[in-house]
């Protein structure tokens, strides 16, 4: 499928590589100059935190997603695939989440997505990359960011998804590709009973070849149902994707 409003760019040779080590170098650099001269506050309990914003004491209390469900990121005893994905496999070969969508962690990502704190970006995606590197079990070799609508992003200024995406690409040094659009807009997913929200986004989105024999991570803010990621994988595998894991920074554990 050829889709014109796509900056259909693959960044994926040794000298993107380079180009991305070096930069995540200077990153580095930049940060440890930046702490020294502008020390943040955090973003939670605004104590002094060096170069991040987040401090330690606050991250460590954060609802860590410790042990869930493989494949769709609910929580589950033991990291055993739950019941619903034994009755019926979801479109992912994992999902990955860094914490549950509960206090405050909820607080950050409004902040981050309506509130203009998008220096929040960073800190969270350290946290995803640092999820997903302690799960061991990701075969991801690109990542994609959930796209918007157009209109969507010209109303917000930004996608979250895609400020979180490029820097945990960075992190995990794998390639950030943009093969995935979103063609159709949809009333938001939370405006919406949970059963309503797979018939909301089926046929969102579409995708390039450039996914063609990719094993991919879509990169998201929030995972609810998990619709929205689900129409996106489809897309995706319908493009060639031979496999595709959903990672997001929160997953909301399913209603009781
Ligand atoms: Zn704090
Ligand atoms: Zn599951």
């Amino acid at each position: 499928m050829n889709l014109s409003n796509f900056h259909a760019a693959e960044f994926d040779s040794p000298r993107y590589r380079a180009a991305i080590r070096a930069l995540a170098m200077l990153r580095a650099r930049g940060l440890r100059w930046l702490q020294r001269a502008l020390p943040q506050s955090c973003a939670l309990c605004a104590a002094a935190c060096g170069n991040t914003l987040l401090c330690e004491q606050c991250l460590d209390t954060l609802p860590r997603m410790t042990t869930a469900c493989p494949l769709c990121g609910v929580p589950s005893i033991m990291s055993a695939i739950c019941g619903l994905c034994l009755v019926r496999a979801p479109p992912f070969a994992a999902t990955i989440a860094a914490w549950m969508y509960a206090f405050p962690v909820d607080q950050l990502l409004q902040a981050f997505k309506y509130g203009g704190a998008l220096a929040l970006a960073e800190p969270l995606a350290d946290e995803l990359a640092r999820a997903v590197r302690a799960r061991h079990d990701s075969r991801a070799d690109a990542i994609v960011a959930l796209p918007l609508s157009p209109s969507r992003q010209r109303q917000r200024g930004f996608n979250q998804a895609h400020e979180i995406a490029r820097r945990v690409a960075v992190h995990m040094r794998i390639p950030m590709l943009r093969g995935l659009a979103r063609i159709r807009d949809s009333p938001p997913q939370a405006t919406l009973a949970w059963k309503a929200r797979a018939d909301n986004v089926r046929h969102a989105f579409a995708a390039d070849a450039l996914l063609r024999g990719r094993h991919i991570a879509i990169v998201d803010d929030v995972m609810t149902t998990g619709a929205t990621l689900a129409a996106a994988a489809a897309a995706a595998r319908q493009a060639g994707a031979v496999a595709v894991e959903a990672w997001v920074v929160a997953r909301t554990p399913p209603p009781a």
